[in-house]
């Protein structure tokens, strides 16, 4: 695997990406009234094209983790190209590739494309779960969604008995909608042969569907604390990248920052969006983080030099605003980067990370 101590001195001086996202496109095969992204965000103007993703790829040095999001990214017929430009460039020791199932065959088949001809990363899919059969299909307003997202989950579990560097998992967005109904879904989640994490992502974002967002903070609560009894318990769900425990033990303080952020409403970590994080959107607008929409600028007005736009005085504008504004926001992927790269923060993580001594990094399948 590519090693992650190359990232080491980001812990002192933080002046490039190591953390990318890449919103490949706004298009969607679902329709899912809590989305932020393919409601308000569909853009008439043309996604990038290999050629353009290659070009700026190659200018961005090595990235740590690379996150795809969309839109549903098995929908780009060129994705294993995509992917296959960022390996070759940008060395990752770890790519997610986040679905929501809708199409088994073609994802099972990306999926094991890009496992067999990136070795030396580690490949995160993760399959999103917000309910279990007909509540999610109704929750996402998408007929038929449930038992795709089973297929494919089944797809995906025989692909990694065979494929050592693929790694599965579930996502479930905690909305309005499921509070309630996080045992039930945590349970189920249980019984997936082969699942090697369970995450909860706080919603977030605008979505058309503002009820969504009404939610009880104690109930988020009380199923985070689930997850972490279940990782501190007999057989906890785990990575088995190098580096998976500190990952989990990550997770432990990560979740319970989260809870704490919101229900005190101001950021309680130095954020580091905008210095060691970067997102773009399929049209190559790259932000500090994905909550805030102030761009950095286009990669095609940079003459595809990423680097070069990430080290402009719009962006250096962009992070004195991050600085100054004292935005808070509960998206996991910064606190992710917060924890990691704060020296701060390593005493907590230490702690946790000898609670997990000893737990197993590989499951059943
Ligand atoms: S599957 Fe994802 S991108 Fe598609 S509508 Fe649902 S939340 Fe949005
Ligand atoms: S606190 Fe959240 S919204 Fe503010 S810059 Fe960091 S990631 Fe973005």
């Amino acid at each position: 695997m590519f090693s992650s101590a190359r990232y080491i001195p980001s812990i002192f001086v933080k002046r490039d990406a190591l953390q990318f996202t890449f919103f490949l496109t706004s298009r969607c095969n679902a329709r899912c009234p809590f989305c932020f992204y393919w409601q308000d965000r569909h853009s008439q103007r043309d996604e990038l094209t290999l050629d353009e993703i290659e070009r700026f790829s190659a200018t961005m040095g090595n990235l740590l983790w690379l996150l795809f999001s969309g839109g549903e990214i098995f929908l780009r017929k060129d994705l294993t190209r995509i992917v296959q430009a960022f390996y070759r460039n940008t060395r990752p020791v770890i790519i997610t590739l986040p679905t929501n199932g809708m199409a088994p065959d073609l994802i099972a088949l990306r999926v094991e494309e890009i496992a067999a001809q990136c070795p030396r990363s580690a490949i995160v899919c993760k399959i999103s779960l917000d309910g279990v059969g007909e509540e999610h299909d109704h929750l996402r307003d998408t007929p038929g969604n449930f038992d795709r997202a089973m297929e494919t989950w089944e797809r995906l579990r025989t692909l990694a008995e065979r494929y050592d560097n693929l790694q599965i998992g579930i996502n479930t967005v905690f909305c309005q909608e499921n509070q309630d109904r996080m045992d039930e879904i945590i349970d189920f989640v249980d019984t997936l042969p082969g699942c090697e994490t369970h995450t909860i992502s706080m919603i977030r974002g605008n979505p058309a569907a503002a009820d969504y967002k009404h939610i009880d903070l104690e109930k988020y609560k009380r199923a985070i604390d689930r997850l972490d009894l279940e990782l501190k318990g007999e057989k906890p769900k785990m990575y088995h990248f190098t580096m998976a425990r500190l990952k989990s033990a990550q997770d432990l303080v990560q979740r319970q920052l989260i809870y704490r952020t919101m229900r005190q409403s101001r950021r309680l970590l130095p954020c580091y969006a905008g210095r060691i994080t970067a997102v773009m959107n399929e049209v190559g607008d790259v932000f500090p983080c994905e909550i805030l929409l102030d761009a950095m600028g286009n990669i095609r007005e940079f003459d595809y030099d990423f680097r070069k736009l990430f080290h402009s005085e719009q962006a250096d504008r962009v992070r004195a605003k991050i600085h100054r504004s004292r935005c808070y926001c509960s998206h996991e992927c910064y606190f992710v980067t917060n924890i990691l790269f704060n020296p701060l923060m390593y005493g907590q993580v230490a702690g946790r990370y000898l609670q997990l001594a000893g737990k197993g990094t590989k499951v059943a399948r």
